[in-house]
């Protein structure tokens, strides 16, 4: 089975999830499903909702048409302690000799061994529980973090975020705030993959210009396939491909479809279409995975992680050679990773 490195999930926050070493029936992604489907490593998100409900998955209609004001803003309080919280059940795993928490890019490759247990990047989504001084970015970063998000789609002191809106350009509001700049300047010192999938295009170019590093978007897709403002427009992606950098392909079926609709009963095929696309407009060394397993809808047939094989599968289908494959599914992430994490 070929090793599958994913850039973003959000089992650390879906319900049920206090912990992952155990099986079970619901949602899309625990450790003993990632063993079944191949996955070897992944990026972890930690997610404060805005509403303090437990689950955070966002739902869309059945299709068409789609507007929606940006979330509420979250207290930086309230999600330092819920990060504090969730970041605890991965390193609880960690001691438990479950996961390795990765620190360095040595982590990763140690993932890759017969029988070594898989590796996860900390990764906060949406920076809100870092406070605007930047006080709290050490401390974090002495916790294992390793990858941010300035904003999810909400509004902090960092950043605007994208609302999710079809059909529609990113270009929705402003973009990095003073102390937006501060940070993301301080996450390339330190070795943080700054993340710009929540971004709104003016964001993406305010953090472009600042060249921080090979530009990361961990879950998105491609706007000349599905106009969703959570999508790359093409001159997003050939500015990633400038880079450097990557397009981890969501496998959330509203970012695939043409028609943004929120339903599993969407081809596999769809996710290996927008592979294809980026792959032909930037090359495939900018093309990855970023599921976002446990916080979107994604195709029935995969049925969450143990069902990578068949993506696989439809990659192959697509025209993918074996050593494109092994790109799109460990070694760009590993590249990446190793850049920022120099
Ligand atoms: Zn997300």
């Amino acid at each position: 089975m070929i090793p599958i490195f994913d850039g973003h999930n959000d089992a650390l926050t879906r319900e049920g999830s206090e912990d992952l070493a155990r099986r079970s029936e619901r949602g899309h992604l625990d450790l003993p499903r990632m063993r079944e489907g191949g996955m070897r490593g992944g990026i972890f998100a930690i997610f404060t909702p805005s509403d303090g409900e437990p689950s955070r998955q966002v739902s869309f209609g059945a299709s068409g048409s789609y507007a929606e004001p940006l979330a509420e803003p979250v207290a930086q309080e309230v999600a330092a302690a819920h990060a504090v919280r969730i970041a605890d059940r991965l390193l609880d795993l960690e001691r438990r000799g479950e996961v390795v928490v990765a620190r360095s890019i040595a982590d990763v490759d140690s993932a890759r061994r017969e029988g070594a247990p898989p590796v996860a990047v900390m990764h906060l989504e949406g920076a809100e529980a870092i406070d605007g001084e930047l006080k709290l970015l050490d401390t974090w970063y002495k916790r294992g973090l390793r990858s941010l998000g300035p904003v999810w789609s909400r509004a902090n002191v960092f950043a605007h975020g994208v609302p999710f809106r079809f059909p529609s350009s990113p270009d929705v509001g402003p973009g990095l705030t003073e102390r937006g700049f501060a940070l993301v300047a301080a996450c390339a010192e330190r070795g943080i993959v700054v993340d710009l999938s929540h971004l709104n295009e003016a964001g993406f170019w305010d953090v472009a210009r600042l060249e921080p590093g090979p530009l990361v978007a961990s879950h998105s897709g491609a706007h000349a396939l599905c106009p969703a403002s959570r999508n790359l427009t093409d001159r997003q992606l050939d500015a990633i491909g400038t880079s450097g950098g990557l397009v981890g392909i969501v496998f959330a079926t509203p970012f695939l479809r043409p028609d943004f609709a929120d339903d599993p009963n969407t081809p596999l095929r769809l996710i290996a279409e927008h592979a294809r696309y980026v792959a032909d407009r930037i090359g495939v060394a900018h093309v990855a995975l970023g599921s976002d397993f446990d916080g979107a809808t994604i195709p029935g047939s995969l049925a969450g992680v143990t069902g990578l094989p068949l993506l696989v599968a439809a990659l192959r289908r697509a025209g993918f050679e074996p050593a494109e494959i092994e790109a799109i599914c460990w070694g760009n992430w590993r590249r990446i990773l190793a850049a920022w994490w120099r």
